[in-house]
């Protein structure tokens, strides 16, 4: 059997983070301090190297350079020839204590800098040491954040169908995430169960991702999930790429442990804030002069 093509897909290397975006749709301010382990990794990459080709893999959290062994993380991907590029996503706050190594094998390194965060590297040190390095560096400047993920359940299952129709994670962003031997075809969907749990809600993630296994025609099920028209069970506690845009910022411990929330003006969680109907409704304009179905963009 064809191993399937993706475009990229992610690996949680560290699932906490030393910033706390307001926003963030990992809810990495709110999980338990967790490094991955190696052995777990390898495990997870042989049940996707033997499904699919991917063209670039992400290393990224929460915070990935916070894993001390982030070297032996991008070594490991590397030995198992299944990608073009190697990839670590990174707020940039650590970037100054990384050694020549970390320089050295990694392929491409995105940097997402936000406002009122103290990066001790500047842009230019970073370019000169990734071009003395051969990387390919980009820099995000993230002035903004939509909402992304809801503590609050969309009820109208009809606005749950289109928000997820409209959502770019899974298809312009490809954020396929691979997380416990589970591939779910977005982020945001690999962390509800957690982050609902700690607001006291239980929650059942079955219906959000397809295990992995080491069967001749897994290919064959993953293109099913990936192209399916059905939103995920964690569409419902959502907004995709549809949410209301703001500011970025740097939410208070005091605030985020009070709330458990990342999301925004938290006292005031309602839908109708939240949700930017007019993108929506762009969003499934276009889609549907396009005859778009789910997985084909
Ligand atoms: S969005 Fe912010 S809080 Fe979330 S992982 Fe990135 S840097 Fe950390
Ligand atoms: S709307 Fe659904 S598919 Fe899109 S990011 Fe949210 S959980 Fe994932």
């Amino acid at each position: 059997m064809q191993p399937l093509y993706l475009r990229s897909a992610e690996y949680n290397i560290v699932e906490h983070c030393n910033l706390r975006c307001a926003g963030c749709d990992h809810a990495s301010p709110l999980l338990p301090k967790t490094f991955l382990s190696l052995v777990n990794f390898e495990k997870d990459l042989l049940a996707l190297k033997h499904t699919a080709r991917i063209g670039t893999f992400k290393l990224l959290g929460g915070e990935p350079t916070l894993h001390p062994q982030i070297i032996q993380f991008i070594l490991k991907v590397k030995s198992l020839d299944f990608t073009e590029t190697v990839c670590v996503i990174t707020n940039g706050t650590v970037l100054h204590k990384m050694d020549d190594r970390f320089w050295q094998e990694v392929d491409l390194l995105q940097v997402t800098i936000y406002p009122n965060v103290v990066v001790k590297m500047t842009v230019e040190e970073m370019q000169a040491k990734a071009d003395s390095f051969g990387v390919r560096l980009e820099i995000e400047d993230k002035r903004y954040f939509r909402h992304t993920i809801m503590d609050e359940k969309i009820l109208d299952a009809e606005l749950v169908k289109d928000i997820f129709k409209a959502c770019e994670l899974p298809t312009t962003y490809a954020c396929h995430t691979v997380r416990h031997g589970r591939f779910y075809k977005c982020s945001p969907a690999a962390f509800t169960a957690e982050r609902l749990l700690l607001r006291g809600e239980l929650y059942d993630d079955s219906g959000d991702y397809i295990q992995l296994e080491d069967k001749e025609d897994m290919s064959v099920a993953l293109e099913a999930y990936l192209n399916s028209d059905a939103p995920l069970p964690s569409c419902a506690y959502c907004l995709g790429t549809c949410g209301t845009s703001f500011e970025s910022y740097q939410i208070s411990q005091q605030i985020l442990k009070a709330n458990r929330s990342v999301i925004a003006h938290n006292s005031d969680t309602r839908i109708e804030d939240l949700l930017d109907r007019a993108h929506l409704q762009k969003r499934l304009q276009l889609l549907n002069m396009t005859n778009y179905r789910h997985g084909e963009v």
